[in-house]
């Protein structure tokens, strides 16, 4: 019977037949260990020469690493480690024979295994960390549509910026001008709530980053959620829902992916509780009392975000920053207009921000008024200004960084390797 691997428990004493890649082999005289990969898991084949057929052996001892195979064998449990299980090989086929897979056993640098993204996805890490990206998105689409969010997509060629026009792509687009690679789809999703109410868009955006960061990536996947009728409050009780989901998710169906990566779970089951909050004045009394040398109306670099989060055990809120610092279509503080009802999220360990939100404005003189300040062309914006012409209403929403919870959630160290093909401002192949 053809299985995969997790499927492998419930046929104890069985003969099964999986399909997939030699990971690694050991042979010790006349046996053979195999680790056998099939996307779905890993698991030890035990391939003995006195219970096989000659041809069959043969196969077994000419079989290379990332040789594709067929193998069957009878599923036993590990006579040492509680759940797990392996095959004793009856049968053994190769599909392709590899030749000198380039990612041997020894250390590789981060560059050579970068050239060889597309074959570096089969590690262990690396399959661990694709799955915990998938259980991510699909914690996400889960609890958006619990909470009455649906998607609505987004273009990715825009005439405007949405985030700042140092950091945007510019495309020539036909007889059009410049087009720009979408650094957010939120303004159009904006649009979209006055049809649907509630809504979000996932997908790739792109920012043309300048700074080698271990966070920053020029092409990366963002949610944008955005929900008519809902304030800066509950705006924030939205995110916190979200976040805690996805740990949750995570916890309850990344166990093996989250082992495999040394993920230390406690931390992660804490930080499921209620986050703390921070206004950005409170944040940097904080760090000054920390030792940071931050000044007021600064954004917070990564040292920042780190030094305020490493004793706390769930995620912190930065609430109510400095206008000045902040985008044009956030909404004013009515308790002080100096600040905005905004908020960044930062994770614990070390994760960094990982989403940025905030009421937006939806009074169409002091938007009108901002756009003018920032230099920005007036007609581009025209189809935005309408909203606030035609029943406007309090709405809120965020981005969250699909990557940069990848890497928070698996404790990987660089964000490379939280999308399966980085682009970097260092890298665009494979
Ligand atoms: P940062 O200050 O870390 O550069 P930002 O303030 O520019 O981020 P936003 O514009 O608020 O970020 O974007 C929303 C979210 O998108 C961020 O909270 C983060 O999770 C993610 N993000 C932003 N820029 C990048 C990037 N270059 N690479 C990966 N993720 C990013």
């Amino acid at each position: 019977m053809e299985v995969f691997i997790p499927q492998m428990a419930e046929q104890v004493g069985q003969n099964v037949t999986l399909q997939g890649w030699l990971n690694n082999k050991r042979s010790s005289g006349p046996i053979s260990f195999l680790e056998i990969r099939d996307g779905q898991g890993f698991v030890q084949a035990v391939a003995a020469k006195k219970d096989l057929s000659e041809t069959i052996w043969a196969e077994v001892e000419k079989a290379t690493q990332e040789s594709s195979v067929i193998i069957s064998g009878v599923v036993a449990k590990h006579p040492k480690r509680e759940g797990v299980y392996e095959l004793q090989v009856t049968d053994f086929k190769i599909i392709q024979l590899a030749h000198d897979y380039p990612i041997a056993k020894k250390d590789h640098g981060p560059d050579f295994l970068m050239d060889h993204r597309h074959l570096w996805l089969r590690s262990r890490r690396q399959w661990a960390i694709l799955r915990i990206r998938d259980a991510i998105k699909t914690a996400i689409h889960a609890y958006l549509h619990q909470e009455k969010f649906i998607s609505v997509d987004s273009p990715i060629f825009t005439p405007n910026a949405c985030e700042g026009a140092t950091t945007l792509f510019k495309i020539p687009y036909f007889d059009l001008g410049d087009a720009y690679l979408s650094q957010s789809g939120q303004l159009y999703i904006e649009a979209a709530i006055a049809s649907v109410g509630r809504c979000y868009d996932f997908g790739p955006v792109f920012r043309a980053e300048k700074s080698k960061t271990k966070r920053h990536l020029t092409e990366f996947w963002m949610m944008d959620a955005e929900g008519a009728f809902m304030d800066h409050e509950a705006n924030l009780k939205n995110q916190e829902g979200l976040v805690r989901a996805i740990i949750r998710h995570c916890l309850a169906n990344c166990q093996a992916e989250l082992a495999i990566l040394e993920r230390n779970i406690d931390n992660l089951k804490k930080a499921d509780a209620p986050f703390t909050r921070y206004t950005y004045t409170e944040a940097i009394k904080k760090l000054h009392e920390l030792g940071s040398d931050i000044k007021f109306g600064e954004d917070l670099g990564n040292d920042d975000e780190g030094l305020l989060t490493k004793d706390s055990a769930v995620p912190i809120f930065i609430e109510k920053w400095p206008k000045s610092i902040k985008p044009f279509y956030m909404k004013r503080d009515p308790n002080n207009p100096d600040l905005v009802l905004n908020d960044d999220l930062i994770a614990t360990e070390g994760g960094g921000e990982i989403i940025g939100g905030s009421e937006r404005e939806d009074d169409f003189d002091l938007l009108s008024e901002k756009i003018a300040a920032e230099g920005l062309l007036g007609e581009e914006y025209q189809w935005y200004l309408d909203l606030r012409r035609y029943g406007a209403v309090p709405h809120s929403g965020f981005g969250i960084g699909l990557e940069r919870v990848v890497r928070w959630i698996s404790g990987t160290e660089h964000i490379r390797e939280c999308i399966p093909f980085p682009r970097t401002i260092g890298r665009l192949r494979p």
